[in-house]
């Protein structure tokens, strides 16, 4: 029979570093719930219209890189490549927005993108992210930064980090930027762009500011710049972001060229970055999506989120241990299989964590084993200690033992519960 792998592209998780994962997700809930923030669940498959209309027909990601097929009945479903228009499409259903004047939601999970699988780059992959919508004020923008801040400090990053911020107009605005921006793309030699960018100034010339191939790059240092264009609502917006950014603490760096991979974005617009993963990596980004509601068939209320990408920071949290477990009990005689697993199970209620011998074997090969375990306690119990009432209690890290009464177990294993 031939072997089942995984498919291509897909990877599985195991210790240590899924609880690089579970440390994240946790953190996160821990953070996020201090800002009046609420886990949701919503499906990872969904229709594809959902992304074309979100995302944008002229993006990278629904023109290659969608996960899309036609299920039993012929219908075009998507595995999400982003969870913003998920939880927009939920809101929106949900009519959520009838009972919250504002809701501020949080969903962690994996995201799936059909492109060629390399290095860093899967296709499925994971996600933290948070949608804040029913407000308008720039106050929600500098408070979405300041708790992606926070999170990223209590994961212990922060220090490597750097945020980037840019305003991306609004429809009031942008037209006017982008003709500025057309005409001055058409000006340029179109031979020195890149292929993806000499389509894209014609359909999506703002994708081309931050593209990443070097001659693009210094094509575009000349370009015009969003932030000169901006309406008096959007420069006042702007300001007002930057301003309480000031005023925390928290600092940034303006990126005139951060315009970010979707088109739903509007204004505020902002990366976090880290130069220790390879070249300005962006392992948070988001911004303002006002208007994205209202083009879902929603209200129109406006909103503003931000995804972390996982497996990225995962990347930079190299020193995150594995808990280690209190305890292992060894058995060292057939008639104290049933007795380990009680005492076990004692301890356990008391809240340590540990594991219990199925099989009976030598006091070497069960110290070896707690060893290859990496517990804080070896348990060791044989005959003789069943007929005494006692156990023998080995730490593994000084190496001491001594055998205690079974009643004072608890105890004597005297260590501070995980
Ligand atoms: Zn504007
Ligand atoms: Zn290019």
């Amino acid at each position: 029979m031939s072997k089942l792998n995984k498919i291509k592209g897909f990877s599985d998780l195991f210790p240590p570093q899924s609880s690089v994962f579970v440390f994240m997700e946790e953190k996160a809930r821990q953070v996020f719930k201090r800002y009046g923030c609420k886990e949701i669940r919503i499906p990872v498959l969904e229709k594809t219209e959902l992304f074309a209309r979100t995302i944008g027909d002229e993006t990278d990601i629904v023109q290659k890189e969608m996960y899309t097929f036609l299920d039993r009945k012929g219908r075009s479903l998507t595995l999400r490549p982003e969870a913003t228009a998920g939880v927009l499409r939920a809101y929106i259903e949900s009519q959520l927005h009838s009972r919250e004047r504002v809701s501020k939601l949080f969903t962690f999970g994996p995201m799936f993108r059909y492109e060629r699988p390399q290095k860093g780059r899967t296709r499925q992959f994971h996600q933290i992210n948070v949608e804040v919508l029913g407000t308008q004020a720039p106050q929600a923008d500098a408070e979405l930064l300041i708790m992606l801040w926070a999170y990223l400090e209590s994961l212990g990053l922060s220090g490597s980090l750097v945020l980037e911020i840019n305003s991306l107009g609004c429809p009031e605005c942008r037209p006017g930027f982008h003709q500025k921006l057309v005409d001055f793309l058409q000006a340029l030699d179109q031979d020195k762009l890149c292929d993806d960018c000499r389509r894209r100034s014609r359909v999506n010339p703002l994708r081309v500011l931050d593209c990443k191939v070097p001659t693009c790059k210094s094509l575009v240092q000349n370009a015009p710049r969003i932030c000169d264009h901006l309406c008096p609502d959007c420069k006042k917006h702007f300001e007002a972001v930057l301003s309480v950014l000031e005023e925390a603490g928290l600092s940034y760096r303006l990126n005139p060229f951060l315009v970010r991979g979707l088109d739903y974005y509007q204004r505020t617009t902002f990366e976090i970055v880290s130069s220790a993963i390879g070249a300005q990596t962006a392992v948070a980004g988001g911004g303002r999506y006002d208007g994205l509601c209202k083009a879902l068939g929603g209200p129109d209320v406006p909103g503003l989120g931000f995804a972390c990408g996982m497996e990225r920071l995962a990347l930079l949290l190299t020193d995150i241990k594995e808990q280690r477990m209190d305890f292992y009990l060894a058995v060292l005689h057939e008639q104290a299989l049933n007795k380990a697993l009680l005492l076990a199970q004692r301890l356990r209620k008391a809240g340590y964590a540990g594991e219990v011998s199925f099989e009976v074997k030598s006091v070497k090969s069960q110290l070896r084993l707690a060893n290859k375990l990496n517990v804080k306690t070896c348990l060791l119990l044989g005959v003789d200690e069943i007929e005494r009432g006692e156990i023998v209690v080995k730490d593994m890290q000084t190496g001491v033992q001594q055998a205690v009464s079974q009643d004072d177990l608890e105890q004597a294993l005297g260590l501070n519960l995980s």
